[in-house]
């Protein structure tokens, strides 16, 4: 019950800060007054919020009020067939389930091509970022019990207790993507095949919403009536085409040290993806010690670095969430080499409250 007014209050907040046609970057969903409210929605603009992947979905869209309808419709049966379909842990209708139910298996587990796609392209980014992006950290996510600090409410935070170092380095032992085996298909109508050695689990977390983003994008553009959109997936956000008058979608970078402002803004124009990785998104407290939501591979514990937050700027949406993972979890330096080498645009937010950046992102980005 709590949970529900938590959704519905935090939905209403949405659809106002919506009027102002701005959204935001970081923050799971707790857009609250986002952006510089520097414009109006026009007449065209038609808005939608609603809740999947286990956060808030807000669209806005410019088109005719049937095609803007049926555009929602069919976006959140993507966003809803992803997570039940493909990428969930926890539904056994998942091929992610699937495959984390095969760990151990010697004959591993069919994939789809898209599935095999998605996996190569993570697989690729632990070793480009020396093995701190890892999806096979199930064990250690589940042990965390991450995923429950957000959606479970207060009675899971004031419960929570970090694991013990023996629970750690147990869970740690069954992790580490140097050890999964893809097989690609060699013929046409073969699948590839997955090995996962017993006891791993696969956690696409990093990467889920920058999928949903990129998916959306192609929709967008297979729909001839949208003109305009600006979607965001707690605070992963994918612009498309322009505005009738003209001017820029606004993203506004969240303040990690005031999570209700913002450090600056993106102007944008056309299609581009931005997310942002934070230990302020999702974090728990025991006995006075904060932890949050990116864990390093190495400790088990929650990955400590000078960065507060880092943002991407890309038009691929997979490569936007990824990277802005991989990059907190390597600090402003290793993560601006890393953002370089996949040409992307990068900006991190220090501990000191110093903001950092790629060249390129600053024809973007506007400090406030
Ligand atoms: P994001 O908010 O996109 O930075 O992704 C964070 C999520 O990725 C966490 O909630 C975990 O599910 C997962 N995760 C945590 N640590 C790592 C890591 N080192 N590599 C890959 N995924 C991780
Ligand atoms: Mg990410």
């Amino acid at each position: 019950m709590k949970l529900f007014f938590r959704i519905i209050m935090v939905g209403a907040v949405i659809f106002y800060c919506c009027s102002c046609g701005n959204v935001r970057s970081g923050g799971w969903g707790r857009a609250s007054a986002g952006g510089d409210g520097d414009f109006e929605v026009q007449e065209s603009a038609r808005q939608y919020v609603d809740t999947a992947m286990g956060t808030v979905i807000q669209q806005t869209v410019y088109a005719s009020e049937e095609t803007a309808s049926a555009f929602f419709q069919e976006a959140m049966a993507l966003l809803t067939g992803l997570e039940q379909e493909e990428l969930s842990w926890r539904l056994d209708t998942s091929e992610v389930w699937q495959i984390n139910a095969s760990a151990g298996n010697e004959e591993g587990c069919s994939i789809s091509e898209e599935m095999e796609a998605l996996l190569q392209e993570c697989l690729e980014l632990y070793g480009r970022s020396g093995g701190a992006f890892d999806i096979t950290l199930g064990p250690l996510t589940r042990l965390w019990n991450i995923d429950k600090w957000a959606a479970g409410g207060e009675e899971v935070k004031n419960d929570f207790r970090p694991p013990s170092a023996e629970e750690l380095r147990y869970a740690l032992g069954l992790c580490g993507s140097d050890r999964v085996r893809l097989v690609p298909a060699v013929s046409e109508g073969e699948e590839a095949r997955i090995f996962l050695p017993e006891g791993m689990q696969l956690d696409l977390g990093a990467v889920g919403k920058g999928l949903a983003l990129s998916r959306l994008s192609g929709l967008l553009e297979e729909e001839a009536g949208v003109s305009g959109a600006v979607i965001s997936l707690g605070g992963s956000i994918l612009t498309f085409g322009g505005k009738p008058d003209g001017s820029s979608w606004k993203v506004g970078i969240v303040n990690p040290f005031d999570t209700s402002s913002n450090v600056g803004i993106l102007s944008l124009e056309g299609q581009w993806c931005v997310s942002t990785s934070g230990d302020y998104e999702r974090y728990v407290e025991a006995d006075g010690v904060r932890y949050h939501h990116i864990l390093n591979p190495d400790t088990g514990y929650p990955a400590e670095s000078e960065v507060r937050g880092v943002s991407i700027l890309t038009k691929d949406g997979l490569l936007s969430d990824g990277l802005s993972t991989a990059c907190f979890l390597l600090g402003s330096e290793r993560g601006m080499e890393l953002a370089e080498e996949y040409g992307v645009e990068v900006l991190f937010v220090l501990s000191d409250g110093s903001i950092v950046m790629s060249e390129g992102m600053e024809a973007y980005f506007t400090e406030l």
